[in-house]
């Protein structure tokens, strides 16, 4: 059997057309959404993802601008401009691209983000809405998967799901969003006994380890959707994800790629994040 492959590049684009009408729409009564990424230091990968971020703005005719500061800058000035942003009614979501360097309390920037504008939903009370089944911003990774499942006919009720990962930003999120959809979810860490034993009844497996090709095809239930969140690069400079791809494409029943699978979805998540954000704020006026 070979595996149908769910094309995240696709969906992206099929939903950022679908963006532009609602940009259109809320930009005639005077809320053109606006976001705003703040980046500390110059790390590469992180400036890279931050352009992409502002261009997918830009070509959807959002408004986005990026604020950036040398990697020495003090917290009290990053905090202070967060302060200035969540006070702008012009800006409708709020972004800091992680990593921040060692000297910043991480937590206590994302906490000084306005909740209404947190539109990387890492903030604690759109962690707890999310838990409690009620998301205000659900975190952009699992969202898009939530949207490829939702391409795909996946039925997430009944299923039994396991996610390896069980990180803040991918993992947890990702297993609160499967608990709400009604599935039996297992979430897996370095610490976990016979996660064989786990993956190979997953009827849902999400990789989120952050290992090229982790998850093998005995690793996976023949018919199994699998979703790989990983993205690393090889000493080729080539990118690969969590799964092995060609030997899982053999067992799985759905399958995405890397890349071209959840990559794209990230931001298209992110611009629709803004969008929920500005129509909320329109309606609220
Ligand atoms: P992370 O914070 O490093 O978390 C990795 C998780 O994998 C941890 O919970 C870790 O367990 C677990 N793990 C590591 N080795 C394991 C093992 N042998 N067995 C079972 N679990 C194991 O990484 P992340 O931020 O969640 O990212 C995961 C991957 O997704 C990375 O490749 C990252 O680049 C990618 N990513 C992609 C996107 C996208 O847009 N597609 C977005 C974000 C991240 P412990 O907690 O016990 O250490």
């Amino acid at each position: 059997m070979t595996a149908q492959i769910i094309d995240g590049k696709a969906l992206a684009e099929e939903l950022r057309q679908g963006f532009k009408g609602r940009v259109e729409a809320l930009t005639a009564k005077g809320h053109k959404p606006g976001l705003v990424v703040i980046l500390v230091g110059a790390d590469p990968a992180s400036e890279v993802y931050v352009r992409n971020k502002v261009n997918g703005c830009l070509a959807i005719g959002m408004h986005s601008e990026k604020i950036t500061y040398d990697a020495t800058v003090d917290q009290a000035t990053v905090l202070d401009k967060i302060a200035e942003l969540n006070a702008n009614p012009a800006i409708h979501g709020i972004l800091v691209q992680l990593p921040l360097p060692k000297h910043f309390d991480e937590e206590a920037v994302l906490e000084a983000i306005a909740a209404d504008k947190d539109v990387d939903g890492f903030h604690a009370e759109n962690v707890g809405a999310l838990a409690q089944g009620n998301p205000r911003f659900i975190p952009c990774t699992p969202y898009g998967v939530m949207k490829m499942f939702e391409k795909g006919n996946v039925d997430l009720s009944g299923k039994e799901a396991v996610v390896i990962g069980r990180s803040n930003i991918v993992g947890k999120p990702m297993a609160l969003l499967l608990i709400n959809a009604g599935a039996t979810v297992t979430v897996c860490n370095s610490r976990t006994k016979d996660l064989l034993g786990h993956t190979r009844r997953a009827d849902i497996l999400v990789a989120a380890v952050g290992k090229p090709k982790f998850v093998t095809a005995d690793m996976v239930k023949p018919g199994a959707v699998v979703i790989d969140v990983g993205i690393n690069r090889l000493p080729d400079g080539k990118l690969c994800g969590d799964v092995d791809y060609a030997g899982c494409l053999e067992v799985a029943g759905q399958i995405t790629p890397v890349p071209g699978g959840v990559g794209p979805m990230t931001i298209t998540m992110l611009l629709a994040n803004t969008i929920e954000a500005a129509e909320r704020k329109a309606a609220a006026n």
